[in-house]
């Protein structure tokens, strides 16, 4: 199979961990008969430099023009870089914002999984870690609170503020699809996070999954109020497969389950857009403080390069290598050293790569 890659490598530890991700890539396209057609374009910090601006028609132009787009991580150090003394149009987080929109990006795919082989890292009870947990939280991009209609003003002397939340059919069916989509290709369930005992937007939202779920049988939808999600995410956790839920919901509870597995540079995610297409990164940022050194953890990267075969390329058994290639290579106790324990290998970025490319 053909399929055209843009690649933006981006900023701080960005072109050292998705260099890492095409040496896999190009293990794959190797090892399984396929052609990756790479293009590298600039976004971010490094496009202000070269261009004046962070996204360029033409980045945009070459990733509109690809099956899928391979990202690293845009920005820098928010105080000390002259990035961040530009009008916020011009600043590396913009061309991001200008990039989603543009590509009609609406579903973002985080999974949260506990390798057996980090468990320590868990912030966890050991009797609720040792069970595992392989999750993946599916936020919706561009509705709710965060594009609502909003306002601050006096009434009657008073300073009021006030924030919309809205959904529309069309908006919770295309997304809720693609939660039943992800799920027949994992354990067949959909957790639908609302708090549809208060708010008409969720009982829209409970209202157009029910209907869904006729047309996935295969698959069990249960609902959930977002409070109690919360509190099941740190109580037990391995209970969930997909996760579907609303913009500023999944912002939340996407960061809590993050952060229970205890490890950011081995977490990717991916944003999906109508049809195939998607973007794929790791959930951290640039790291500015690790980068140019050979330190950052690629697997992240490496992950969601995997995530662009199954979602975007429909690639299952290439996706399946590359995970079983990292699980190999912790199995084998080589660590980054972010994620360094007593008794493991330490290695840095481009070894930790070259070792899961090496595996496939
Ligand atoms: P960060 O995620 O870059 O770093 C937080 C901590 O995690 C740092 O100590 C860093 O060294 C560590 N870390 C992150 N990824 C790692 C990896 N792969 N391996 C080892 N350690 C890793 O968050 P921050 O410091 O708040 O942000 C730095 C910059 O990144 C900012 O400019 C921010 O705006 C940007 N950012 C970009 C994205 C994106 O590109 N989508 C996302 C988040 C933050």
């Amino acid at each position: 199979m053909n399929r055209k890659i843009a690649v933006i490598k981006g900023d701080g530890i960005g072109p050292e961990i998705v260099t890492q991700a095409l040496k896999v890539l190009d293990r794959v396209a190797e090892r399984y008969g396929h052609t990756f057609y790479k293009t590298e374009v600039l976004m971010g910090g490094c496009s202000i430099d070269a261009y004046g601006e962070p996204l360029t028609q033409e980045t945009l132009s070459v990733c509109e023009d690809s099956h899928a787009v391979l990202m690293g991580s845009i920005g820098g150090n928010t105080t000390t870089s002259p990035w961040y003394q530009l009008p916020s149009h011009l600043r590396p987080e913009a061309g991001l914002l200008s990039l989603r929109k543009n590509l009609g990006l609406f579903a973002n795919l985080r999974p949260c999984v506990l390798y057996p082989q980090l468990r320590a890292a868990c912030t966890l009870r050991e009797d609720i870690s040792s069970k595992g947990f392989d999750m993946l939280i599916m936020r919706e991009l561009t509705g709710g609170l965060y594009f609502g209609e909003r306002r601050t003003e006096a009434v009657d002397g008073v300073m009021t503020a006030v924030d919309t939340l809205k959904y529309d059919e069309n908006e919770i069916r295309r997304i809720g699809i693609k939660a039943f989509e992800v799920a027949m290709k994992r354990r067949k369930k959909v957790t639908s996070v609302d708090k549809a005992n208060v708010l008409d937007s969720s009982r829209l939202w409970r209202k157009v999954m029910n209907e869904l779920a006729a047309e996935y049988p295969e698959v069990t939808l249960e609902h959930a109020l977002v409070d109690s999600t919360a509190m099941q995410l740190v109580k037990d956790p391995a209970q969930f497969d997909v996760m579907v839920t609303e913009n500023m919901f999944g912002d939340i509870l996407s960061d809590e389950a993050a952060m229970v597995t205890g490890s950011i540079g081995m977490l990717p995610s991916a944003s999906l857009a109508e049809g195939k297409f998607g973007l794929y990164e790791p959930s951290g940022g640039s790291a500015p403080d690790i980068a140019g050194k050979d330190l950052a953890n690629p697997i992240a990267a490496i992950l969601s390069a995997a995530m662009m075969l199954r979602y975007s390329f429909d690639m299952m058994e290439e996706a399946d290598a590359v995970e079983r290639a990292v699980a190999q290579v912790l199995d084998e106790g080589y660590r980054t050293g972010d994620i360094m324990s007593e008794g493991c290998t330490q290695v840095g970025c481009d070894r930790m790569g070259s070792l899961i490319a090496e595996r496939i």
